[in-house]
């Protein structure tokens, strides 16, 4: 059986690394639901919409075609036929992608979407809300985690990889501001799923992580079709 694998967390906790290797390992697809938050808030940003106006938000849904190409070993994010993988990392987007992704109006848009690209399951599908909302079923649920401190790091290190100019003092700030609107919205806030397992990463590096998961994934393996009475 290929199953529904949901990656939850915050902002910087490892989520899209470690679910994109072991999507790898398993010979499943990664589905980073982040990057079609980020794809929407870019063309707000091109547009210059106010990211807090919903409606403003909402009408560009009519002309907008947000589309995730799944290959093994990498997605591309389409933005009506654009190739935006790249784009959307863009610090301006980071520190947007928040406002624009806290309108249910958004959510309910980009829910059926992200259901669709998981329908076939053999998917790790990494985001804030997959065990809570978008995978409710998933078979496992991991919910990730690492110190604010830890998360910087991090993310200033992909950053500055990719050329971009950025202080750990901007990019702390930015995680904590995206933490809490992440975690304070009022529609499918962050959250660990019930039966989410949590996971700090904080002082561990990427391959210790992916088997910590994959030895979980074989409990679940080991016990597909058992009974539950
Ligand atoms: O994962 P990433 O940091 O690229 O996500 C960017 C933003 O998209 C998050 O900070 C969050 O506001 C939003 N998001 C979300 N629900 C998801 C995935 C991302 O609200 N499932």
């Amino acid at each position: 059986m290929k199953f529904k694998i949901a990656i939850d967390g915050p902002a910087g906790a490892g989520k899209s690394t470690v679910a994109r290797i072991l999507a790898e390992r398993l010979g499943y697809l990664h589905i980073d639901t982040g990057a079609l938050y980020r794809a929407l808030t870019l063309l707000v940003l091109r547009r210059g919409i106010e990211p807090a106006d919903e409606s403003a938000v909402a009408e560009l849904f009519g002309e907008t075609e947000i589309d995730m190409v799944l290959e093994p070993g990498g997605a591309k994010v389409l933005l009506n036929g654009e190739d935006v993988t790249e784009a959307i990392r863009a610090p301006e987007v980071s520190e947007t992608v928040s406002i624009v992704a806290q309108h249910p109006k958004v959510r309910e848009h980009l829910l059926h979407l992200q259901r669709q690209l998981a329908a076939g399951g053999g998917v790790v599908m990494d985001g804030r809300d997959i065990g809570t909302v978008v995978l409710p079923d998933a078979e496992l649920k991991i919910f990730l985690t690492a110190s604010p401190e830890e998360r910087a790091r991090r993310r200033m290190k992909e950053l500055r990889s990719q050329g971009h100019k950025v202080t750990y003092k901007d990019i702390l700030l930015s995680i904590r501001a995206r933490d809490n609107l992440d975690a304070e919205r009022a529609v499918a806030p962050l959250r660990a799923a019930t039966d989410a397992i949590p996971l700090d990463t904080t002082g561990k590096d990427v391959d210790t992580v992916v088997e910590e998961i994959l030895g979980y994934l074989s409990t679940v393996r080991r016990c597909d079709g058992c009974s539950t009475d």
